[in-house]
């Protein structure tokens, strides 16, 4: 029997997470689990140690990690806690790959740590490469790690391509790449009632099923900005060369436009265990638990282009990109903050753009050189979007 590949998945309580391990049960024959990792949730990390016997459980938090080791008592699985356990099983020698799907700034250290230790990594935490863009890039390629998107889109983007594709995408006559996004649950609300809509409406999407983060990132289309942002380092392209579309069915995930008129998509049943599975094994294919699309149940696809006024996050990610250096940092940094003050009810839905816009406006550019400067960004933006929070005034 051909060895198994040994998956460490940052994030393994969430939304990702549970799919990969779906995908994993799916196909025990090539695949084990050598760690799983999370933040907090102790109970379900626990159920899901005891199912899929990793070797190691790392939780993020060192109070969660006590409970989970006392909980494991005695079943043969090494309990770690903090960055330090996460950077240490996402290099370990045992792991071949590293679903990196911890959601925000917190995936960035263990993901890094996967792409110097140069594993094949499963990029879902695409605010990991927003912040640091360059800078990631040149790690994976230093280390010859290899990075294989996980987002919906992207991954469509990646099957679209030839496999000739060396990171110019001129050079095999592609034109541009095309971005759909579903338009999220707020699509056709009125402009007037957006000051009002709750973090539920917020995080009820239409088609796909995520974590509270993202779905609010996908109702205020920061996360098709930060998905713009992605492309551009994955696929080695500018903003101009990226059209986003809104396409509400979900069922073309991305397309790619080439020079003699050929149009190419991915199209499928909005489930994330496609493109997991898709990450997983490529080149080669297996099975992923998701239904087989019914083109005559969808029977119709439609397409429009995205309106800015409604969704300014969008306007403000391709100018942060544009501007190039940290601002992505900062974007993503003031997202952040935004998002959690807008679920924890401290704002309005529409603050989130007006909080980003003003740290963007008060702190400026800058040059994102080194990952000190980064990290630095990443404060300072956290810093003025709390500060700004708590003025009551947004
Ligand atoms: P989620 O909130 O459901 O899960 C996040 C996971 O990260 C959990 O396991 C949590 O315990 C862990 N985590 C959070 N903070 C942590 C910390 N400080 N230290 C260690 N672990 C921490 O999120 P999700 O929807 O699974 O999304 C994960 C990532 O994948 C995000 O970056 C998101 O943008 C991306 N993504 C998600 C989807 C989707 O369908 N859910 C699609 C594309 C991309
Ligand atoms: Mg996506």
């Amino acid at each position: 029997m051909a060895e198994l590949t040994g998956v460490v998945i940052l994030g393994s309580t969430g939304s990702i997470g549970v799919s990969t391990l779906d995908v994993i049960a799916r196909n025990p024959e090539r695949y084990r689990v050598v760690a799983l990792t999370a933040h907090r949730q102790v109970e379900r990390m626990a159920e899901q140690c005891l199912r899929f016997r990793p070797r190691y459980a790392v939780m993020g938090d060192d109070g969660a990690a006590e409970q989970l080791r006392q909980r494991l008592q005695g079943e043969g699985i090494e309990v770690l806690s903090g960055v330090s356990g996460l950077e240490y099983v996402a290099s370990h020698p045992e792991c071949d790959q590293v679903m990196a799907a911890i959601v925000g700034a917190a995936g960035l250290p263990p993901t890094l740590a996967a792409a110097r230790a140069g594993k094949r990594i499963l990029l879902a935490n695409k605010e990991a490469l927003v912040m640091t863009g360059q800078l990631f890039m040149d790690v994976v390629e230093r280390h010859q790690a290899e990075l294989l998107p996980i987002d919906s889109e992207h991954n469509a983007i990646f099957q679209s391509l030839p496999d000739s594709f060396n990171g110019r995408l001129d050079t095999i006559g592609v034109s541009r790449i095309l971005l759909t996004a579903s338009g999220g649950p707020f699509r056709d609300t009125p402009l007037e009632q957006l000051a009002t809509v709750t973090p539920e409406q917020a995080v009820a999407h239409p088609n796909w099923s995520m974590g509270r983060k993202i779905s609010v990132d996908s109702a205020s289309m920061m996360n098709k900005g930060l998905e713009l942002i992605e492309a551009c380092w994955l696929f080695h392209t500018r903003p101009e060369n990226v059209q986003v579309v809104i396409h509400p069915q979900s069922v073309i995930h991305s397309l790619v436009q080439y020079i003699d008129g050929s149009v190419i998509a991915e199209l499928g049943n909005p489930d994330m265990r496609t493109p997991i599975a898709h990450a997983m094994a490529w080149p080669e294919r297996i099975v992923s638990g998701v239904a087989d699309l019914d083109l005559f149940q969808v029977a119709r696809l439609d397409f429009t282009p995205p309106d800015e006024t409604r969704f300014p996050c969008l306007r403000l990610a391709r100018e942060a990109m544009q501007s190039g250096g940290r601002m992505p940092a900062l974007l993503n940094a003031a997202n952040e903050v935004a998002v959690a003050a807008f679920l924890d009810g401290r704002v309005r839905f529409t603050s989130i753009p007006a909080i980003i816009e003003e740290s963007l406006g008060r702190l400026g550019g800058g040059p994102a050189e080194s990952l000190e400067q980064v990290f630095i960004a990443d404060q300072e933006a956290r810093r003025l979007a709390s500060e700004l929070v708590a003025t009551g005034s947004f």
